[in-house]
Parts: structure tokens; C-alpha cells; sequence
């Protein structure tokens, strides 16, 4: 299966980046949503906040004039915004649940209007291990990404008759400039407690959710797939 129309929020780095070149080497239509940077070569990159359901509708209708309605839909698009219960405020709690659970929402709406017509589509959430998992500093962040996994079994159960699947990709501790920002003595916390003894690159949750978004999947939905190095143990 390939030459389907792909969209990716937060295509021009990281994880996202890595899923949008993924599916471009599998021959399909990819666009990628870009607040700043570029898209990768090959591309279409459009402009988009997820917190402005204006921008993403505006989005969602360039991609599909160029590629035709999005059939495999990709929520990547996050931020954290760290730090103990006590010291959070109500605006980083607020940023981060804008950002990457009513940011999926507003694609998620946006995307269900063609794929209910061509009765078909793939939608993959990227949450995280931490959803499941919980972790000191990261309230708003795990509240944000277990929502995830609620809005992809209610997706299930409400469109899974109608061709559409829906599934959540939680991966562990990956590469990239998120991490990156973490202190020495964090990364090395986290290091200790993965099984596998390393941290995922990129490309490793991208083959993930390319296949998750296959045909050979077509009957798994409503799942959380981890990719963590065993740090969840299968939740
Ligand atoms: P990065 O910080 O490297 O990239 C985040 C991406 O999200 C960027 O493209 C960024 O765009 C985009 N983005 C952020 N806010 C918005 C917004 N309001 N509108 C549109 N785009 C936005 O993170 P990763 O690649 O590491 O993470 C990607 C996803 O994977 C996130 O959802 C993250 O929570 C999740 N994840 C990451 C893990 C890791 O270990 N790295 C582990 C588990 C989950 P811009 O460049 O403009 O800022």
C-alpha cells in the first residue's frame, strides 16, 4: 500500500521528521505541518500552530488540493513544560494539554471529515511512556499523552466501523532535541531504568508507526504500541 495522502504534525524535526521521511520512502503523498523550520526533501511542508484550529483548517485544505484527503493521519506535534506539581502553574498546564491533547483533537476533527467519506483512514497518536508510566515533573505532559489514549479508543469505537482505525505509538526515551534538553544526571536516571540499555533513535518509531498505519494492521485499533526498550513493559 502506498501513494497514500500522509500528514504529519510537526514534520520539520525529530520524530515527526523521521515518520514523514519514512513514509516518503514508502512511495506515499506526505505532508508535513511546519510552525517554523522546513520539511524534509520531498515533502510538502505546510504552516500550522495545532493550538489555532484556524491555521490547521487552512492546513488541511492546501494538503488536500495537493495530495487529496489525508488517509493516514499523524499526531506528533508536542511540548513539555517541566517541573515539580507545587511550582507548576495553570498556564503550564494549560500550554501543554493545548498543545498535545486538544492539538490532536483539532487534526483528529479536521481529518475525520474525508476519511468518513473514502470510508478509510489511519490515525496514529504519538504519546509517550510517560502517559501510562507517570513521571515527577511531568504532570501536565503524562495527563496530556494518557488523554491520548482515551481519545484513540473512543475514535475506535465511534469510526472503527467505518474503515477507520485508530492507535496510539508510546515511545520511551528517543533521541532528539526534547531529550537533548534534559540534564546529564536525568538522561542517566532514565538510562538506567530501560531494559534494553540504550535510548530508541528516531527511525524506530517511525518504521513503528508506518506499519501500525499498513494494511497489515488493518485490524489492530484502540492499541497502545510501545517503543521504549521495555521501560513500560507493555503497559
Ligand atoms: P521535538 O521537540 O524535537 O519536536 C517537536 C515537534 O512538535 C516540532 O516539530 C515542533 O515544531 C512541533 N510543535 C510543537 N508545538 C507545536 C504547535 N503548537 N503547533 C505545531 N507544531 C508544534 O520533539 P520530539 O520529536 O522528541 O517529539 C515528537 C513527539 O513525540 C512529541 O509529541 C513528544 O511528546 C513525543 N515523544 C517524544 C519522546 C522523546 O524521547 N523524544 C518520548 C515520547 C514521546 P517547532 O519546530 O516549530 O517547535
Amino acid at each position: 500500500m502506498s501513494g497514500r495522502s500522509v500528514l504529519i504534525t510537526g514534520g520539520n524535526r525529530g520524530i515527526g521528521r523521521a515518520i514523514a521521511e519514512e513514509f516518503l520512502a514508502a512511495g506515499d503523498k506526505v505532508a508535513v505541518t511546519t510552525r517554523t523550520g522546513e520539511a524534509p526533501e520531498g515533502a510538502l511542508g505546510v504552516a500550522a500552530d495545532v493550538t489555532d484550529a484556524a491555521s490547521v483548517g487552512a492546513a488541511f485544505t492546501r494538503v488536500e488540493e495537493a495530495h487529496g484527503p489525508v488517509e493516514v493521519l499523524v499526531a506528533n506535534a508536542g511540548i513539555t513544560r517541566d517541573t515539580l506539581l507545587l511550582r507548576m502553574s495553570e498556564e503550564d498546564f494549560t500550554d501543554v494539554l493545548d498543545t498535545n491533547l486538544t492539538g490532536a483533537f483539532r487534526v483528529l476533527k479536521r481529518a475525520s471529515k474525508g476519511m468518513l467519506r473514502l470510508k478509510r483512514g489511519r490515525v496514529v497518536l504519538i504519546s509517550s511512556v510517560v502517559g501510562l508510566y507517570g513521571s515527577p515533573g511531568q504532570i501536565n505532559y503524562a495527563a496530556s499523552k494518557s488523554g491520548l489514549v482515551g481519545m484513540a479508543r473512543s475514535l475506535t469505537r465511534e469510526l472503527g466501523g467505518r474503515g477507520i482505525t485508530a492507535n496510539v505509538v508510546a515511545p520511551g526515551f528517543v533521541r532528539s532535541d526534547m531529550t537533548d534538553a534534559l540534564d546529564e544526571s536525568t538522561q542517566a536516571k532514565y538510562l538506567d531504568s530501560i531494559p534494553a540499555g540504550r535510548f530508541a533513535e528516531t527511525e524506530e518509531v517511525a518504521r513503528v508507526v508506518r506499519w501500525i498505519s499498513s494494511e497489515e494492521a488493518a485490524y489492530i485499533s484502540g492499541a497502545v504500541i510501545p517503543v521504549d526498550g521495555g521501560l513500560g513493559m507493555g503497559h
